[in-house]
C-alpha cells in the first residue's frame, strides 16, 4: 500500500530536559473552569457538566517561536492554562484512577480570536474558527510526572509586555484534573498522546504584533513567546 499524497507530520511538542517529543494525539480544551474568568465572559459559574470544545492537533506550536497573528480578527487573545498530558488511554476511568493516565504537564496558552468565537457563541454555532485555527495552542515543554509530580494548586500567571494580566491558582479550578479526565472518558475513549487544556483564569485580553506574552506556572517554569505579524 502506498499513500497517494506524503503523510502529514506528525504533530509533537517539546519534553523537559530531552530531546526527544511527545507525539500529539487530540487537543481537548474546557470552557470556563475558572469562577473569575466565567463571570468576565458574561456566565454564571455554576457546578453544570463542563463543556469542552477540541483543536487540532497540528495546532500546537513550541514556546519560543513568534505566533503569527491570525487572520480575520481585530480581538486575538491570550488565555494562560495548564496543560495536561495523558501517557495512558482509558475509558470510563474513575475520578480517583484519573491521575495515573497522565504521562506530565506543561504550561499552555489557549489563543483565541475573540470576536469570532463570541459572534459563533450568540448565534448558537461551533467554536472552530474562534478557537481552533493555526498556531492555536501554544505548548510549553512538557514535565513528566515523575519529575514534577502532580499539580493541584499553584500560582498561574500571565504577563504581555511585562505587566501582570492574569493571576489565579490552579486551586481555583471549578472541574479539577482528575475530575475532567474521568468526564471526558465517558464520552470518549482517551488515547496516549491527548492534550487536556483545562481553562483560564480571570483577566483575558487582546495582543498585537509585537507583544511578547509570558506565562509562569509553579512548579513547571515559565514559557514566553513574541506575536509576529500578521499572517
Ligand atoms: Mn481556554
Amino acid at each position: 500500500m502506498a499513500y497517494i499524497l506524503p503523510p502529514a507530520p506528525i504533530p509533537t511538542v517539546a519534553v523537559d530536559g530531552t530531546d526527544d517529543r511527545f507525539a500529539v494525539r487530540r487537543i481537548f480544551c474546557v470552557g470556563r473552569n475558572y469562577a473569575a474568568h466565567a463571570r468576565e465572559m458574561g456566565q454564571d459559574p455554576d457546578r453544570d457538566p463542563p463543556f469542552f470544545f477540541t483543536k487540532p492537533a497540528d495546532a500546537v506550536i513550541d514556546a519560543g517561536q513568534p505566533v503569527p497573528y491570525p487572520p480575520e480578527t481585530e480581538n486575538f487573545q491570550y488565555e494562560a492554562e495548564l496543560v495536561v498530558a495523558i501517557g495512558t488511554g482509558g475509558r470510563e476511568i474513575a475520578v480517583e484512577n484519573s491521575l495515573a493516565h497522565v504521562w506530565g504537564y506543561a504550561i499552555g496558552n489557549d489563543l483565541t480570536r475573540r470576536d469570532l468565537q463570541l459572534a459563533s457563541r450568540e448565534k448558537g454555532r461551533p467554536w472552530d474558527w474562534g478557537k481552533a485555527f493555526d498556531h492555536s495552542a501554544v505548548i510549553g515543554p512538557l514535565h513528566s510526572v515523575s519529575q514534577v509530580g502532580h499539580l493541584s494548586a499553584g500560582a498561574i500567571r500571565l504577563t504581555v509586555n511585562g505587566e501582570v494580566k492574569q493571576s489565579g491558582d490552579l486551586n481555583e479550578l471549578i472541574w479539577s484534573v482528575p475530575e475532567v479526565i474521568s468526564i471526558i472518558s465517558r464520552s470518549m475513549d482517551l488515547r496516549p498522546g491527548d492534550l487536556i487544556m483545562t481553562g483560564t483564569p480571570a483577566g483575558v485580553g487582546p495582543m498585537v504584533p509585537g507583544d511578547v506574552c509570558a506565562v509562569e506556572i509553579d512548579g513547571l517554569g515559565r514559557i514566553e513567546f513574541p506575536i509576529g505579524p500578521r499572517a
